[in-house]
C-alpha cells in the first residue's frame, strides 16, 4: 500500500469512528467550550475512553491484542483486522454509518 493510500485510509478510519453517536457529546461540547452554542455543559467520554481504554482486551476475531474498540459494532480489534482489512467496509454497523452520512446531506 502506498503512503498517501495508508494516510487517507488512517483519515477515513478516524472519520468513521468519530461519526459514531458515542462521541455526539465530546462534539456538542466543542460548541460549548467555544461559547458558540450548547448552553450546558454536556457530560462527555473521551476518545481515549471510548476506543482505548482496551486493559488487556483480545480481539473479538483472533488472539491478537486489541488495538482499538469500534464504537459502532462494539467489537475489539487487532491492527491488521481495524486498518487492513478496512474496517469501515466489514463493520457490522456500517449500514448504520452510511445512513448517518445520507441524514447529514439532507440537513
Ligand atoms: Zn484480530
Ligand atoms: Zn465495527
Amino acid at each position: 500500500m502506498t503512503t498517501r493510500n495508508g494516510v487517507l485510509r488512517i483519515l477515513s478510519l478516524v472519520d468513521f469512528f468519530l461519526r459514531a453517536p458515542e462521541f455526539q457529546p465530546m462534539i456538542r461540547y466543542s460548541w460549548y467550550s467555544s461559547g458558540l452554542g450548547e448552553l450546558e455543559k454536556p457530560d462527555f467520554k473521551t476518545a481515549k475512553e471510548i476506543c482505548f481504554d482496551l486493559g488487556d482486551m483480545k480481539c473479538s476475531t483472533c488472539e491478537k491484542d486489541a488495538f482499538i474498540r469500534c464504537n459502532w459494532c462494539l467489537k475489539f480489534l487487532c491492527f491488521e483486522e481495524c486498518f487492513h482489512d478496512y474496517h469501515v467496509m466489514i463493520c457490522g454497523k456500517r449500514d448504520d454509518f452510511f445512513l448517518s452520512l445520507t441524514h447529514l446531506e439532507h440537513n
